[in-house]
């Protein structure tokens, strides 16, 4: 007789004071998501993304083709909902989500992608990655820049590239897997691929326990490694029970992504394709019209502009989880000049992943000396108004009384990337 058993579990962590990971485990469709956005909204963009993976569930498919491509409109589905749902709330605005589903098959699991939760395979000892992250640095190192390793530790490692939620253009990675009897699925939210090395989570795949136990093993290691975010799995395994009992645990190889290049791998697994809507990977992405290329450092950085967000582990400072650079504002120094930035506050290598949007007339020594350091680190705005809001916020030195303030207010736009040299500007709106 053969069964499929399948469970799930999440987890706060260490440092993160609310959980926007969410999964799904149902009979026959599993995911999970992982959200980002201010407040409440991530957790709304990752529960919202599974409602409509959760309507999968026991349908009955003719062929391997059409529940593929179920999964794949329920993926589409998932990412239009959370698109209007940003676009309807301000409160919700550059919402987002990673989405891993798999779908349940007669013997075959389908599975589906965007962004960097993960599935794997453990099979007769051999623990792979099945998906590519879709994150910046899994970029750089397909294009040999740097190694697994250093990835590994890169600063801007969950800084993804493409998110369900941010564009109504998506592309959906998906692949089907021919089941055999033994195997172990896993889907998690980088909260453990984060801390956890693939060793130690095959081995707790690759033991005896129940799935609850190994549930309990895997947060129990995250946290250990600091829980610096959500932790959140799901484990599905294939159980053959005319099949001899597995006699205890099996020395455990690790095949990476890397591996299966060249070799018969993705023939046995089936290999990912991309089949969304928009076509063409990670490097071929176009921004929308409305974006003039110009305003952004090439075509590397002109991808990045939609779909880029970035976790920034050390710091509270953007209330945890990962930012969606396009949609991106923060305060910070230009020279000794307040301006309003659009981007994320961080630098990768010669990239610059922000720009000028507006500059104010407000230098540094207007400021109040007590929160000059607040601006020198840069801090976060919803949107372009609650910059400009902000801008008004800034409390000023004591001495400056009205000159200052009136400055605040007006603000000069710049619409071009280029630095403005003509710095104190003019104020003309
Ligand atoms: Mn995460």
């Amino acid at each position: 007789m053969r069964r499929f058993i399948a469970a799930g579990t999440s987890d706060v962590g260490r440092v993160r004071e609310g959980n926007e990971d969410a999964y799904l485990v149902a009979d026959s469709v599993v995911a999970v998501a992982d959200g980002m956005g201010g407040h409440l909204a991530g957790e709304v963009a990752s529960s919202t993304a599974l409602e409509p993976l959760r309507e999968l569930d026991g349908r009955i498919f003719p062929d391997a083709g059409e529940a593929l491509a179920a999964l794949r409109d329920a993926v589409v589905a998932a990412n239009e909902t959370v698109v209007q749902m940003a676009a309807d709330e301000p409160s919700y605005r550059g919402m987002g989500t990673t989405l891993t589903a798999a779908l349940l098959e007669g013997r075959r699991l389908h599975v589906a992608h965007v962004g960097d939760s993960r599935a794997y395979l453990f099979r007769d000892g051999t623990f792979s990655q099945l998906t590519d992250d879709h994150t910046f640095v899994q970029h750089l190192i397909d294009e040999g820049q740097i190694t697994r390793e250093e990835a590994a530790k890169h600063p801007q490692r969950s800084m993804i590239t493409r998110a369900i939620g941010v564009s109504e253009e998506i592309d959906v990675d998906a692949m089907t897997l021919e089941l055999q009897p033994d195997d172990v699925v896993l889907l998690c939210s980088d909260g453990l691929t984060g801390p956890v090395s693939d060793q130690a989570i095959a081995e707790v795949l690759g033991s005896d326990d129940d799935l609850d136990t190994s549930l309990d093993r895997l947060i129990e290691m995250a946290n250990e490694a600091g829980g610096p975010d959500n932790i959140t799995a799901v484990i599905l395994r294939f159980e053959d029970s005319d099949a001899e009992a597995t006699q205890g645990p099996r020395p455990v190889a690790i095949q990476t992504r890397d591996d299966r290049g060249g070799d018969d791998w993705a023939n046995r697994l089936g290999s990912f394709g991309s089949i969304g809507s928009g076509g063409g990977s990670f490097i071929s992405q176009q921004s929308s019209d409305r974006d003039d290329p110009a305003r952004f450092g090439g075509l590397v950085l002109r991808s990045l502009a939609i779909v880029v967000g970035i976790a920034l582990l050390a710091g509270g400072l953007y209330g945890g989880g990962r930012f969606l650079l396009a949609q991106s504002y923060f305060i910070s120094l230009e020279e000794e000049q307040v301006v309003i930035f659009q981007g994320i506050d961080a630098d990768l290598g010669p990239l610059s992943l922000s720009w000028v949007s507006e500059r104010s007339e407000l230098m540094i020594d207007d400021v109040a000396p007590y929160y000059r350091p607040t601006l020198e680190e840069g801090f976060p705005a919803a949107d372009i108004n609650d910059a400009r809001r902000l801008v008004r916020g800034i409390p000023l030195r004591e001495d400056q009384g009205e000159d200052a303030e009136d400055a605040a207010d007006e603000l000069d736009t710049d619409d071009g990337a280029t630095p403005d040299e003509d710095a104190t500007g003019d104020g003309t709106p």
